[in-house]
Parts: C-alpha cells; sequence; structure tokens
C-alpha cells in the first residue's frame, strides 16, 4: 500500500518562506529595473510595455502556472502643454502641470481660493464659483472626520460651476502634486497642479487685488490598449478556490513611481516568488494580478473583476499592495468585513508581526472594484511613522523615486504579505467572511459618507451594477 503523504506543516513552511524573503534581493532588483530601466510605467507609454514584457518573463522565471496578460481598451490621456497665468492685478506666469485627463482648453477667470475645499464651501460660495476659477490645497479639511480625495474636491467645484481647477500642494519643496481629475474620462474643465510655494505665491498677489488667470492647456484624451498581467500557484486540495493578490503597476508620467507603486508590484512578485518554491504544498490556488492604470481611474482592476465576475464567487479573499516598501508601520485596512478583524489579529500575533488594522471601505485603490463586487478584501500598505493618514508623502510627485525605498522595508512587506497568503490558503475552515451583495456594499459606503462622494465623482453606476 502506498504511504499516505503527510499533512503540510504551516510552521514548517512558514519558517522556508521566511527564510527565503530574508536572503532575497529580488525585490529590489526589480524594483530598480522597472524604475531605472523602464520609468514610469503610465498607461500608453513604451515603459509601460517594457514592465509588461519584464513581469512577464519574471512571473515565469519564478514557477507559476497559467502566465498570461489579458488585454482592453480604455480612455488614455497624453502629457502635452499647459500654461498658468495671471492677467490682473498684474502680469506673471506660474510653474505648473496638467492633471490627468485635463483636455485642451483655453479659459480665463478670476481667482477663488477654497483652502482645503470643505464639501459645504461649494454650496457657500456658490455665486463666486460660477464661471471661476477654483484652487484648493490638498489637505483633507481638518474638521472633516473622514480623508477628502482630489477627485471629490474636483467633482465638487465642477458641480458648483468652477471652469478650471487649481491643486495646491500642501508640503513644501517646489514639487507639484499630479493625480486625475477623472476616472477614465475626460475631465470636464482643465484642471492643474501647482507647488506650494508657487500657490503662495498667487495667494500674495490676491491681497494686491482680484486675481485673474488664463488657463492654456493641450494634452491628449484618446484610446488605448493596455494588459493585465496573470499567474498563479494551482491549490492542491481545492484548485477553485482562490486568493487573489495585486498592486498596480503604473507610476504617474512625472516620476518612476518607486513609492507608489512600483513597491507593491514587486512585493506581489516576491511573495509569489516565494510561493512558488513550496507550491506543492498549497492547499488552494493562489492568484497573483498586476494592474495598470490605477492612478487613472482603478482601470486594470475594473476590467479584470468585469472579465472574471462570475469566478470572483470563488474568491475567498484579495488583497492590494499599493504604496509600501518605504519603510514603516505595516498597516491592513480591512475593506468592511469587520469579522476578519479578529482572523488578522489572531495571524499577526502568531507571525509575532506588528500589523496596524483597521476596518474601513476605501474606493481609492484597486481593491475597492473586488469589494464592490462583493470580495472580502483589503488594502495593505506602510505608513511612515508620524505621518497622518491624509499625507501622500513623496507620492504623486517627482520626487517618488528609488532612494525613498529602503529595501529592508521591501523585504519586510514581502514577508508579510506571502505569510498572510500562506497562513489564509491554511484557514480555509474557519474563515468568517462571506460575499456581500450590492445592498450591503452601498450601506458601507454610505454609512462612510462617500456613496454621494461617488456621484460628486461620477463613478456612479459601479461597473456592472
Ligand atoms: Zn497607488
Amino acid at each position: 500500500m502506498a504511504q499516505e503523504k503527510a499533512a503540510p506543516d504551516l510552521a514548517a513552511l512558514d519558517r522556508a518562506v521566511i527564510g527565503d524573503v530574508w536572503t532575497s534581493d529580488e525585490a529590489y532588483k526589480n524594483l530598480v529595473y522597472l524604475c531605472d530601466e523602464c520609468g514610469s510605467r503610465f498607461g500608453g507609454t513604451e515603459s509601460e510595455r517594457e514592465a509588461v514584457d519584464y513581469l512577464l518573463a519574471k512571473m515565469n522565471e519564478y514557477g507559476l502556472e497559467d502566465v498570461h496578460t489579458e488585454e482592453f481598451e480604455y480612455t488614455g490621456w497624453a502629457r502635452g502643454t499647459a500654461k498658468l497665468q495671471s492677467t490682473s492685478p498684474e502680469r506673471r506666469e506660474f510653474p505648473c502641470i496638467a492633471l490627468p485627463y485635463c483636455g485642451a482648453a483655453t479659459v480665463e477667470g478670476q481667482l477663488v481660493f477654497l483652502g482645503s475645499g470643505h464639501p459645504d464651501v461649494y454650496a457657500e460660495k456658490a455665486a463666486e464659483i460660477k464661471g471661476n476659477i477654483v484652487m484648493v490645497t490638498t489637505e483633507s479639511p481638518p474638521d472633516l472626520k473622514r480623508t477628502m480625495h482630489r477627485m471629490e474636491k474636483f467633482g465638487r467645484a465642477v458641480a458648483a460651476g468652477a471652469t478650471a481647477f487649481i491643486w495646491m500642494r500642501d508640503q513644501p519643496g517646489l514639487l507639484e502634486e499630479t493625480g486625475s481629475l477623472r476616472f477614465n474620462a475626460e475631465a470636464d474643465v482643465p484642471g492643474l497642479g501647482v507647488s506650494k510655494e508657487t500657490g503662495a505665491a498667487i495667494l500674495r498677489l490676491a491681497e494686491k487685488g482680484p486675481v485673474k488667470l488664463k488657463v492654456t492647456t493641450k494634452n491628449k484624451v484618446e484610446r488605448m490598449t493596455s494588459w493585465n498581467i496573470c499567474g498563479e500557484l494551482r491549490g492542491q486540495e481545492s484548485p477553485r478556490r482562490l486568493l487573489i493578490t495585486g498592486g498596480h503597476l503604473d507610476g504617474h508620467d512625472i516620476a518612476p513611481g518607486a513609492i507608489d507603486n512600483g513597491s507593491g508590484t514587486v512585493i506581489v512578485l516576491e511573495a509569489a516568488r516565494a510561493l512558488a518554491r513550496i507550491k506543492a504544498e498549497l492547499p488552494h490556488t493562489i492568484r497573483f494580478v498586476i494592474f495598470p492604470l490605477e492612478e487613472i481611474g482603478l482601470i486594470g482592476s475594473e476590467e479584470y473583476v468585469h472579465a472574471h465576475r462570475r469566478e470572483m464567487r470563488n474568491v475567498q479573499f484579495m488583497v492590494n499592495v499599493d504604496a509600501a516598501g518605504a519603510g514603516g508601520e505595516p498597516t491592513l485596512l480591512v475593506q468592511g468585513w469587520k469579522e476578519l478583524m479578529p482572523v488578522f489579529k489572531d495571524m499577526a500575533e502568531r507571525m509575532k508581526q506588528p500589523w496596524r488594522l483597521s476596518n474601513g471601505i476605501s474606493p481609492y485603490s484597486d481593491q475597492f472594484n473586488f469589494a464592490a463586487a462583493g470580495v472580502p478584501s483589503a488594502f495593505m500598505s506602510t505608513r511612515q511613522s508620524g505621518r497622518k493618514p491624509d499625507e501622500r508623502g513623496w507620492g504623486h510627485t517627482a520626487a517618488d523615486t528609488l532612494d525613498k525605498i529602503d529595501p529592508r522595508g521591501l523585504q519586510m512587506d514581502a514577508l508579510n504579505l506571502a505569510r498572510l497568503l500562506l497562513y489564509a490558503s491554511f484557514q480555509e475552515q474557519d474563515w468568517p467572511a462571506s460575499h456581500k451583495g450590492k445592498g450591503e456594499i452601498k450601506k458601507l459606503l454610505e454609512n462612510q459618507d462617500l456613496w454621494e462622494v461617488l456621484g460628486f465623482e461620477k463613478r456612479l453606476p459601479l461597473r456592472d451594477w
């Protein structure tokens, strides 16, 4: 009689994964390639294409199965030129950048500065805003209990009749902060980014009298093609049961996007490499998906969830890694499945790892499309100590470069991800999270005042709803 195969020993596999990742510099080397050899990986660039080829080759090299791309079309954006001038009380020109999905237009109007752009201010100042040019800072309104995203401020300004939008960074350093105005669609009116210093100069000019501004932009919005990059490790016991992890490949076109999100891309890849070495022992299938185009509308993940919508019911859990690897505290934001909080608390304790755990749905990274399809999901990131939750740090600026990455931090985050997937894969019996219906997801968003926000951001109805 053939000897029965011994049950896999989680502790032994865990040690193997730890030893492997902790003695590997693959994640950092991959990140150097993505940032230095490819570049921004922004949608529609040659750099994106090179990164896709590189990641496919790496997935094959690491022994993943069913490695392939999934192609789709979307509305892309290509940067042209942008000019910001004052015509009164003095003629001046200010440095600025166009924000993604800003089209081609010339607009003149009076400056209306709304500070951090609290949701209530657009109704209060409706008469001033209509037909004029709004400027807000990147800071979340201090008296608002949630973070307020750029897209919401833009959406509310447009709804109030603004004819152009200026996004003033609240951190010093002569850096403009970029970020898309709409998702997967041309913006209604032009939008520009200015540094804190430039914004301050404009505000000083306003002390001399009402400021009239002229905005001239020439950018292209057109149909483009992109690719999700997929690979998996097929489970030995119940292969149809899926754990999915992913991260977005693209940075903004003004930077190599080392933190946001070269880091998440190579962390997912490193977890794949380490888990591939123990693939014969994995009970469930773990799928690794690298998404393009997160920065301009979570487009890759939306296409992925749509293309695999019938398979989503088999997904036990999805974890998205975005903006990690810069050192600091590992954070896991569960997307509204509070029954998973004790699971991860217990997991972190067994791993002897201090994770910052919280629960709340967030519509601003790729896990959102999975959550919106009812899939239990979470967002994994790291936060430097002392940084406020709404502070981007170097993300979305030209300074999101490789030197901001801590190679040890990358290893640590890759370990956290690989171990989380390994533990979750062994936890089928006592996995308390079930899929949510659309009503429950809507309720989660409403409870955080986000349903109305999605309306202002022109994101409703959600895909496949
Ligand atoms: Zn990101």
